[in-house]
């Protein structure tokens, strides 16, 4: 028999399904569940319908979970199954893509886009390349996504793709083989009123330059089908910024509602990648103080904090070089530690006061979580997608520590590819001021979206549950609008 763990609790699935007991529950005639139950019963079955997706478990767990009071009150989302169907995909498209190495060796990878939920707007969200992506992967992260965009405020459903290729130690010429074999088969699903990509981890603008040329020569048409495209072909100025910039902009007003900023702040930053540079940019511009960076191999803290030569050189060796952070440490001699994680650097040399996630899901546990809140951190921002376990979630809300979800924090790299897009239709491009301030009025309702929908249902300050719940009854409402398709 088939047995999938839920919750500790060891469930016979198989054996429930077919006696059709896990949905709907058993129920006296005319007997109503309430929000809690109909939640318990969604993850139960999305556990069930998506066994071995622990990551997509996870990111549903953790937006219905805070979905609770909002369903309570309005029966409707009850009533239009919204719950079971915004965790099911519209499409989910698969394809093998074949590739040739320097060697003329064949290699053989997985290709994939989830497209989640268009009731908004066309399917949007990236594409990541990185050896760990399988489904479970890309559809937690579309499934984000789709609360993600609608906080924006544009008109953007939720989709994410990708491939469990590994672009670390390639060349130029294998990754172009690569991509263009992997859009061969992509751009039949794609286009820039149905679907529209981006960037994501090992998805940088030499990704998308490759990609949007072999759309271009299979449909003959030039078009805003990708995001993060180069400047002088599509592309929007600060949109290689905006998911770093951004995160920054919603730190700071999550500072402002404790009636301080980030002056003299010591940051503690993971990754060293395309968020986390403009991240820690940002961050020393307004006063913080940068003491760490990390790659796949270590983490380096800088004690002195950030500079323009040091910042140049991690962007160079990371996002021109694709090479190692070690390397960075080394020509400025400061402190490397190698397999150790951001966190454990920065809570070992001192204080910490804010933490700042940008290199990928589940990179701070329960116990990280800990050595934070020892090192006295009073603020976490999200710029990485689901950084955080759940438990490490639940540590840092019951020990005060204001929380800035990622769905909300770094929603700013895919609104300024929603202002791309836009900028595209028009035929006009506008300048970095203008969209650098679109930008920072955008992170600004973000925020007070979830602060707004936190009041409402009763949990002022808890911009988890109140960022879930704006995003989500604005696509629920439009999913009933349009009928139950
Ligand atoms: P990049 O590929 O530019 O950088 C990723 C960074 O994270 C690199 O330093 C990489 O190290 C490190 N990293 C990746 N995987 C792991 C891992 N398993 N363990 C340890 N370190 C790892 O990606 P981005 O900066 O674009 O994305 C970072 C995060 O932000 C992701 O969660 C992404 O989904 C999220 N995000 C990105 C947006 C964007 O606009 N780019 C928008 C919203 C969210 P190495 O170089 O050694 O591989």
């Amino acid at each position: 028999m088939f047995i999938i763990r839920t919750n500790m609790r060891t469930v016979p699935v198989e054996e429930k399904r077919q006696k059709n007991e896990i949905l709907p529950v058993k129920r006296q005639k005319g007997e109503k569940m309430n929000g809690k139950e109909y939640v318990e019963s969604v993850i139960e079955t999305v556990k069930a319908k998506n066994p071995s997706q622990a990551e997509f478990h996870q990111a549903v767990e953790e937006v219905l979970n805070t979905l609770v009071p909002v369903l309570d009150k309005e029966p409707k989302y009850m009533k239009h199954k919204i719950l079971e169907r915004i965790t099911e995909p519209e499409r989910q498209v698969l394809f093998r893509v074949t590739w040739e190495d320097d060697n003329g060796e064949l290699h053989v990878n997985r290709g994939m886009r989830i497209e989640f939920n268009s009731a908004i707007g066309p399917y949007k969200g990236g594409l990541r390349f990185h050896p760990t992506v399988n489904i479970g992967i890309i559809k937690f992260l579309g499934f984000e996504q789709i609360f993600k965009n609608a906080l924006t405020g544009l008109p953007m459903g939720g989709g994410k793709g990708g491939s469990d290729f590994d672009p670390h130690g390639k060349s130029d010429a294998e990754i172009r083989r690569f991509t263009e074999n992997f859009m061969m088969e992509l751009y039949r699903h794609i286009g820039p009123d149905t679907d529209v990509p981006a960037g994501d981890i090992g998805v940088g603008g030499r990704e998308i330059g490759y990609l949007f040329g072999t759309y271009k020569k299979i449909v003959d048409r030039f078009e805003g089908v990708l995001t993060g495209k180069g400047l002088n072909w599509g592309g929007s100025l600060i949109r290689p910024e905006a998911t770093g910039y951004g995160a920054t902009y919603y730190l700071m007003e999550m500072l402002k509602s404790k009636g301080t900023d980030l002056k003299g702040k010591r940051v503690a930053i993971s990754g060293s990648g395309n968020v986390a540079q403009f991240a820690a940019e940002k961050v020393t511009q307004l006063g913080g103080r940068v003491v760490t960076f990390s790659d796949s191999r270590g983490s380096m803290y800088l004690p002195d904090g950030l500079n323009d030569d040091i910042w140049k050189a991690v962007y160079e060796t990371k996002a021109i070089k694709h090479g190692k952070l070690q390397e960075v440490a080394e020509k400025f001699n400061l402190p490397w530690y190698a397999g150790k994680k951001a966190w454990e650097v920065a809570a070992k040399e001192g204080q910490v006061d804010v933490a700042f996630p940008s290199a990928t899901q589940n990179e701070i546990d329960l116990n990280d979580a800990k050595l934070l809140t020892n090192a006295g951190v009073m603020a976490v921002v999200e710029g990485a997608n689901m950084p955080s376990t759940l438990d490490a979630i639940h540590h840092f809300m019951d020990n005060g520590v204001l929380f800035g979800p990622a769905k909300a924090a770094n929603a700013g790299g895919v609104a300024v590819s929603g202002l791309e897009m836009s900028q595209n239709s028009m035929r006009l491009a506008w300048t970095r001021e203008e969209v650098d301030q679109k930008l920072q009025q955008i992170m600004v309702n973000i925020y007070n979206t979830g602060a707004k929908y936190a009041e409402k249902y009763g949990d002022p300050g808890d911009l988890l549950m109140g960022s879930n719940i704006g995003g989500f009854v604005k696509v629920a409402d439009a999913m009933i609008d349009q009928g139950n398709y």
